[in-house]
C-alpha cells in the first residue's frame, strides 16, 4: 500500500486518521473573498461545492488521510514559477490517484488549486467533462492545512518558498 503513495517530487508527507482532520469554519469566507480569483469559475470551487457538513460527511467515509506537500524556493510574485509548481503538485496528485484507481482503492483526492484538467472549465454552461477525475481544492472542503502542519510538524511556511498541499483520503 505505502508504495502507491510514493513520489520523488513529494517534499513532506504524513498519514493521519481522518478523525484528526481540523476544519476552519472561515474557509468558505476566504473563498468568497476570491483572492485566488477562482470563486464561481469552475465546478471544483465554491459556490459549486457541497456544504461544509456534506464535505465532512464525505471525508468521514474514509479512515486515513495522506497529506503531502511540494515546494520550491521561488518568489511568490513570480506567477509563472508559482503556476508551474502548482501544476507539478497536481500532477503528483493525479499520478498517485491513477495508481489507486488501478488498484481498486476507493479514495477522495483534494488538490492544491482549482481543477486544472481542462484548459477552459465548462462551468457553468454545461456539466463537468470529467467528474471522475475532477478534484476540489483542500481549502474548499474547509480543511485547516496550517493546523495539520502544526499537529504533524510539517512545514507550512518557509522563507522565500512556495509550498502547495494536497490530501488523499482512503
Ligand atoms: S474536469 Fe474540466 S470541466 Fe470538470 S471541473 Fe475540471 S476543468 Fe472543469
Amino acid at each position: 500500500m505505502k508504495i502507491l503513495f510514493e513520489h520523488n517530487f513529494i517534499d513532506e508527507c504524513r498519514t493521519i486518521k481522518t478523525e484528526e482532520i481540523p476544519f476552519d469554519k472561515k474557509s468558505r469566507d476566504y473563498c468568497k473573498a476570491n483572492l485566488c480569483s477562482m470563486f464561481g469559475k469552475t465546478w471544483s470551487c465554491p459556490p459549486s461545492v457541497a456544504s461544509v457538513d456534506e464535505c465532512k460527511r464525505q471525508i468521514n467515509g474514509f479512515e486515513n488521510a495522506f497529506v503531502f506537500s511540494h515546494k520550491r524556493r521561488i518568489d511568490f510574485s513570480d506567477n509563472e514559477a508559482v503556476s508551474t509548481l502548482r501544476d507539478e503538485t497536481m500532477n503528483i496528485l493525479h499520478t498517485i490517484t491513477d495508481r489507486l484507481k488501478k488498484n481498486g482503492i476507493k479514495h477522495l483526492a483534494l488538490g492544491c488549486s482549482a481543477c486544472n484538467i481542462c484548459k477552459n472549465c465548462s462551468y457553468p454552461d454545461s456539466p463537468c467533462r470529467f467528474p471522475d477525475k475532477m478534484t476540489h481544492p483542500v481549502e474548499s472542503y474547509a480543511i485547516d492545512v496550517k493546523k495539520i502542519c502544526d499537529m504533524t510538524a510539517m512545514t507550512y511556511l518557509a522563507e522565500n518558498t512556495v509550498t502547495f498541499f494536497c490530501i488523499i483520503f482512503y
